[in-house]
């Protein structure tokens, strides 16, 4: 089983995760960037953390044999911290960088004017970038935030088949599936979808345009969840060309439209012995 995780935040996980990750057909992540639950208080904290996402972190997912690449905006939570504002004005230099295959994530937390901003100026962004946007909904007042995201993208101009509305479940699915955007499923532990719950909603609306991710974060969350989906996807009754086209085929299609998905030499079997990051005496 090949797999490629279109939204999981490796600077929160260990090499642990990297390890288990690509022993179960990880191959390839998306690390959009996101709050990293300390707010912070000044763009240059913005840019470390940038710099992170294309620079370092894709260094040590290599350790493991795993392609990384980064989506890159200011988050609707953070949107709203005034010291924060100038991030908006730094997010382009990063959109032209090879690593960078979307702009994201973008989106609604409170749904404040201040999120109304950011929100619309980065789609702007991924238009002028000609770059897909990946728009993560809201946790609270899901159904609302939900549609007004739709209602901001429409407005935008963007391509919808460049555009992921993630974080869905089996409420919001509803406004989106026929809007032409991707749909974008989180699977947790705890909250938001689980594997049985995501294997009924690929029976119910198909394959196309489905994008499944862990979100693993710095919170309670499971990087190989996706791996778990598709056991499940199979024991349901799905054939491997279906677990095939959810975890690898359907995010390569969607992250390649930035043009910048170099997947070369992905598909040959991981091999991180000896390959190790070396440190003085360590
Ligand atoms: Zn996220």
């Amino acid at each position: 089983m090949r797999i490629f995780d279109p939204h999981v935040h490796m600077t929160s996980r260990t090499t642990d995760d990297y390890e288990a990750m690509a022993a179960a057909g990880v191959r390839a992540v998306v690390e959009p960037s996101f709050w990293l639950g300390q707010p912070r208080t000044s763009p240059g904290s913005f840019a470390d953390y940038f710099d992170a996402l294309i620079g370092w972190e894709p260094f040590r997912a290599g350790q493991f044999g795993i392609r990384h690449f980064a989506t890159i905006a200011l988050n609707p939570k953070e949107a709203n911290d005034p010291r924060c504002r100038e991030v908006l004005e730094l997010v382009p230099r990063y959109l032209d960088k090879d690593a960078v295959v979307a702009v994201g994530e973008i989106g609604y937390d409170s749904m404040t004017p201040l999120e109304d901003l950011a929100f619309a100026a980065q789609l702007a962004l991924a238009v002028e970038y000609d770059l897909p946007a990946l728009v993560h909904t809201p946790h609270r007042d899901k159904v609302r935030g939900t549609q007004r995201s739709l209602d901001v993208v429409k407005e935008s101009g963007i391509d919808p088949g460049r555009v992921v509305i993630d974080h869905l479940n089996e409420v919001t699915v509803e406004l989106v599936r026929d809007t032409g955007c991707w749909l974008g499923f989180s699977i947790y532990p705890d909250t938001k979808m689980s594997p049985p719950r995501m294997v009924e909603l690929l029976r119910r609306h198909g394959t196309e345009r489905m994008l499944v991710n862990s979100a693993a974060d710095w919170g309670r969350s499971d990087p190989l969840l996706t791996r778990r989906t598709g056991e499940a996807m199979l024991a349901a009754g799905f054939s491997d060309d279906d677990v095939d086209r959810v975890l690898w085929r359907n995010p390569v299609e969607f992250y390649g439209a930035s043009g910048r998905l170099d997947l070369s030499d992905a598909d040959a079997p991981a091999d991180f012995a000896g390959n190790s990051i070396k440190r003085g005496g360590a």
